[in-house]
């Protein structure tokens, strides 16, 4: 049983004690964990899988902290009511009082907190909400881990979930999102040139060394980083390979849990309470077909693991499980590669190609439908409301060999392998690329001119793509309007995007305090949910990029701190 001590077996009579135990070890329980410990309780830590870091560990990373103290680094101001205001503009009827008021207190508090007492270390960075039009947005709510040394973790390293390959370069070495554009620049710029040597070097030495890179990036960092911190206290014990099966329920307080390891049952007793940290449940072919329908069977990014173990265990001790949410999932448009062995590789259109200038996306019509610079959120829910189980991102061949496009890397790496597998489509004309992908011939061509005439005025009448500051911001071009540019010179290329997901979170009702509370708002004494086990804080709205890990680590803060004050049963 691998704990910090150095792999020690728990004892023969299979029962442990703890103050509490903590199920699964993702941003939210690894962050309730710490709090806890320097509380002074003491703490178990079970963990599903072979892997600790859980979703967080595959994430890009960002923590939504409205309020941090990286924005005043950067030049901006936040308040509390601005970013209230924002919050309750966003979610609608959504908008829930006590828990959203509950995260605007202590989400600065956390953050300061981590940075001071334990191995977590962001930055801030000038990204905007999402719904910039929105009264109260800003920039720089969002922050990001900074990059960490797997090698820090000793042992402990081969057991952190890796990251998603398909969102690293060279397969393996991890790259921050602000990092891509060297990449891209690499044979363009001088200073680009030398900031991809600087990251390439260590790597391929480490490749050579170790296996592997050690250079943690975006969610793994963050995961690295929490994970570090549990193992640095004594008064935290990390079990892996423990699925915890049921909660023990001590009159009308939860007292424990049931887990197995080795085929055994085990019991861990908690005097003071549980945490349910289990994820979401994407991973759930059940729960995905009764509740993330917009998503394609298939077509998520949460880890195996995550099949909503958290949600049926707060159901069983009664529980509300709230599913009329704006939305039950985290959507993402992805593209799907099929390997030679017919795997099958998920890439999420998050930040990157279809909101440059010089693309644009098409229905199965051959019709834009979209700003194409929206959020994924956003992006998705229009495809969702036009039933489109497919759109393409079309672009020609100056900027597919000047940017990439997808998994498909810019000049000078290859696209043939992307062609090959039918990933990537090109045709020499605009017509046989819409014969291509099953559009109307015309309807494709009449929307690449229409599309090249806005570009040229710098104005899209018909979507308003970078008129706001998100889509302009991530539009990158240079004319007159930031994220519009032609789509002139061919050869022509086309990529197929599907709905997706990114995690499930539609999830536990929770208070201010992160306790599991029934149908009537009654809490239920000694459980607590955090993360995606607990219904999003935002009602399935995306205000922020972060949107899921800044809550996670607030309110596995929040619940530590209750669980400290909690008195223990007598
Ligand atoms: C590619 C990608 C990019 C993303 N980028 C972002 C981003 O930038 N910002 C953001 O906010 N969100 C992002 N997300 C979503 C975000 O990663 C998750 O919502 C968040 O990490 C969930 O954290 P968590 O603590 O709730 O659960 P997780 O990190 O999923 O951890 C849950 C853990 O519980 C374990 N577990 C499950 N059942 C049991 C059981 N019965 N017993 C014991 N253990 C159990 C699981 O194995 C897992 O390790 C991204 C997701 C993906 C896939």
């Amino acid at each position: 049983m691998a704990n910090q001590n150095g792999g020690r077996a728990v004892q023969p009579n299979r029962i442990l004690e703890a103050d509490v135990v903590v199920i699964g070890s993702g941003a939210g329980g690894m962050t309730a964990a710490i709090v806890a410990a320097d509380a002074g309780l003491k703490v178990v830590v079970l963990e599903k899988t072979e892997y600790f870091g859980g979703t967080t560990a595959r994430s890009a990373g960002g923590i939504d902290i409205p309020c941090n103290h990286h924005m005043a680094e950067l030049g901006q101001t936040d308040t509390r009511a601005d970013a209230e205001l924002y919050l309750r503009s966003v979610a609608g009827n959504y908008y829930d009082e006590q828990v959203v008021g509950a995260f605007l207190d202590n989400a600065p508090e956390m953050l300061s907190y981590m940075e001071r007492r334990t191995e977590v270390k962001t930055d801030g960075m000038l990204f905007p909400d999402y719904e910039p039009w929105q009264p109260g947005a800003k920039l720089g709510r969002m922050v990001n881990p900074l990059p960490y040394d797997s090698r820090k973790l000793g042992k402990f390293s081969a057991k952190l979930r890796p990251p998603l390959n398909q969102l690293t370069i060279l397969k393996g070495l991890q790259i921050r999102t602000i990092e891509v554009g060297d990449f891209v620049d690499v044979l363009h710029t001088p200073k680009s040139f030398v900031q991809c040597v600087k990251l390439m070097a260590p790597y391929f030495y480490q490749k050579i060394r170790y296996g592997r890179g050690t250079r943690l990036a975006l969610g793994n960092a963050l995961a690295g980083r929490l994970l570090k911190s549990c193992l640095d206290r004594d008064n935290i014990r990390m079990i892996d390979l423990a699925p915890v099966q049921r909660l023990i329920r001590d009159g009308d307080r939860v007292t424990g849990v049931v887990f197995n390891r080795d085929g055994e049952e085990w019991s861990a007793v908690a005097h003071r309470g549980v945490v349910l940290a289990t994820g979401g449940f994407s991973a759930n072919g059940e729960m995905r077909a009764k509740y993330l329908t917009q998503a394609q069977d298939g077509l998520t990014l949460q880890p195996p693991g995550n099949d909503g173990d958290g949600i049926r265990m707060g159901v069983a001790e009664g529980g509300a499980f709230v599913t009329n949410n704006a939305a039950n999932g985290n959507w993402a448009p992805v593209s799907v590669m099929v390997e030679e062995d017919g795997s099958r590789v998920v890439y999420p259109h998050f930040v990157l190609d279809r909101h440059s200038a010089g693309t644009l996306t098409v229905g199965p019509d051959g019709k834009r439908f979209v700003n194409e610079g929206q959020n994924y959120q956003l992006f998705c829910n229009t495809m969702h409301a036009r039933e489109f189980d497919r759109c393409f991102i079309i672009a020609d061949h100056k900027f597919v060999r000047r940017s990439g496009l997808g998994m498909a890397p810019p000049s000078p790496m290859s696209l043939t392998p992307y062609l090959k597998r039918g990933y990537l489509l090109k045709a020499r004309t605009l017509a046989d690329l819409a014969r291509k992908i099953g559009v109307e011939p015309l309807a494709l061509t009449e929307t690449v001119e229409r599309f090249n005439e806005y570009a040229r005025v710098g104005t899209d009448p018909e979507f308003h793509r970078g008129d706001d500051i998100y889509s302009a911001a991530l539009g990158g071009g240079s004319g007159p309007n930031a994220a519009l540019s032609p789509i002139e010179s061919g050869p022509f290329y086309a990529l197929e995007m599907r709905p997706g997901d990114f995690g499930s979170v539609a999830g536990l009702k929770i208070n201010g305090h992160g306790q599991v509370v029934d149908p009537n708002g009654t809490a239920i004494v000694g459980l607590y949910a955090v993360g995606t086990t607990a219904n999003s804080i935002f009602g399935g709205t995306y205000p922020t990029g972060g949107a899921n890990i800044g809550p996670a680590m607030t309110f596995g803060y929040i619940a530590a701190k209750h669980l400290a004050d909690a008195r223990a049963p007598g």
